[in-house]
């Protein structure tokens, strides 16, 4: 008896990040012929790291780790043959109160935090919850995360701990963002924090070198310029000429994929992919002498009281001290301070120039630090991404795009789709995979 395999398809795929770079590995396996289209130099997306002259590792621009519950990472991770370099060390993570650093854990650790008992109490019971008691987050989209948590956790801990918080992530717009966010976030993450040796981009190229491997074609400096349709298939515009395939999925923006596909802005979907909304992401990168958070803390989260960035304490949402969670050693001994913030494109952490923000920025460290000095800055980078953090409102699972678009042979996969999680490479994956499957049904 002979069998017969089917013919290989054509395969493109727009975007090297986590997403797109998944969902040519599911691909290349089936024995498709597939080409990876990317703009950057780079593979890697959001995810993607940086290198300075004597480093050994590299830094990712945005401060990023996985947590143990991130199982289709790890599995991604195992079928690449690479689970041997995953490290999960647990960095202590805490809060900016009153002027002093509290721990952050869901634990013991609460009872030091200065807030009433009842607060404590009310806050451990809710956590509780939506830890492990419910996974209905169908329900808990009808509300807001600031009604619900008002409600249940109460107004101290709410205002102190937890407004702050969407405040920072969602600036003005925080007061609409639904509780199955919120419940996503708490429900997913574990107290140990994940990373690769090497930093994130040593596992970004070890995929890529794996989907390489297979025979798919990686191509950097690449950006497309629109998707369209000849004889019932997908086509691709690069430099001007047009490409055909058998399918097409894009992993990029949604801002971007309604550029790249004009046929789809007066369609039905077209004006679903309009209405997504999403938030801004930046982080000035300080490589200092010395250490600025001596107490050991890797991730600090700093109060915020209003979206006006100069009526609160601190410019931004996050300091994160890289080399408090891995060795220093690897960084050619430089001490690595984050400073993060989310805000809209339009605000003027988008306009100033890299130097301006860095010293916006820099009078916040002495005031965690009140020995910093100026001459322990070695050297700083900014990285700013316009889609950084979808913004999911009430009842948003009926807002967010189905995979396949209504133009035949073509799909679209984003961060904006794998709600109700919230971004992560972890759910890069997912959605790489599903996506992956569901073009390939029919071929
Ligand atoms: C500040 C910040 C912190 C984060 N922290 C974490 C964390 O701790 N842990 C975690 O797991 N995740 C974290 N994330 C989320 C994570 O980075 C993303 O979920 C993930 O990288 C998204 O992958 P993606 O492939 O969907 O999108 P992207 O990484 O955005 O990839 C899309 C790719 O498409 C390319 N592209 C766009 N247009 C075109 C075109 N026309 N032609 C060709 N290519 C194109 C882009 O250059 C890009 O490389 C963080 C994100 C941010 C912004």
């Amino acid at each position: 008896m002979t069998t017969t395999t089917p013919p290989s398809k054509r395969i493109a795929i727009i975007g090297a990040g986590v997403t797109g770079m998944t969902a040519a590995w599911d691909m290349v396996r089936q024995g498709h012929s597939v080409d990876l289209y990317e703009t950057g130099s780079e593979v890697g997306g959001l995810a993607a790291g940086f290198r300075d002259d004597g480093w050994d590792w590299s830094l990712e621009k945005f401060y990023h780790h996985w947590f143990q519950t991130d199982s289709d990472m790890l599995r991604l991770i195992d079928e690449i043959g690479q689970s041997q370099k995953v490290i999960f060390p647990r960095p202590k993570t805490s809060y900016w109160m009153d002027g002093n650093i509290y721990r952050s854990e869901m634990n013991a650790s609460v009872f030091k935090l200065p807030l009433s008992w009842v607060s404590i109490l009310r806050m451990g019971l809710a956590g509780v919850y939506l830890k492990f008691l419910t996974r209905n987050w169908r329900a808990l989209e009808q509300v807001t995360a600031d009604s619900w948590m008002r409600r249940w956790m109460g107004e101290e801990a709410y205002a102190r701990l937890w407004k702050p918080l969407l405040i920072g992530k969602f600036s003005e717009r925080y007061a609409e963002v639904n509780m199955a966010w919120l419940w996503a976030r708490i429900y997913t993450r574990s107290i140990r924090l994940g990373t690769f040796e090497g930093g994130f981009q040593a596992f970004l190229n070890a995929l890529a070198n794996a989907i390489r491997e297979r025979g798919a074609r990686i191509h950097l400096n690449t950006p497309v310029e629109a998707i369209g349709q000849q004889n019932g298939k997908p086509t691709l515009t690069l430099n001007g000429e047009t490409r055909t395939y058998d399918r097409v999925i894009s992993t990029t923006s949604p801002q971007i994929m309604l550029k790249l596909v004009p046929a789809l802005r007066d369609t039905p979907y077209g004006q679903q992919i309009a209405s997504l909304e999403s938030i801004g992401g930046l982080c000035v990168v300080f490589a200092l002498k010395q250490s600025l958070l001596t107490d050991g803390t890797y991730w600090l989260n700093l109060p915020a009281t209003s979206a006006d960035k100069r009526a609160n304490p601190f410019p931004f949402l996050a300091l994160v001290e890289h080399t408090n969670y891995m060795d220093k050693a690897h960084y050619g001994g430089d001490v690595l301070v984050y400073c993060g913030d989310y805000v809209p494109t339009n605000h003027e952490y988008f306009q100033l120039s890299d130097q301006a923000l860095t010293e916006r920025f820099m009078p916040a460290l002495a005031q965690v630090n009140p020995q910093f000095k100026p001459d322990w800055i070695r050297k700083t980078w900014v990285w700013r991404a316009p889609y950084a953090q979808p913004l999911p409102g009430v009842h948003h699972s009926a807002r967010v795009p189905a995979l396949q678009t209504p133009l035949p042979g073509v799909y679209w996969a984003s961060m904006s789709q794998v709600y109700p999680y919230d971004r992560g490479t972890n759910f890069a994956v997912e959605i790489g995979r599903r996506v992956a499957a569901m073009a390939q049904t029919n071929l």
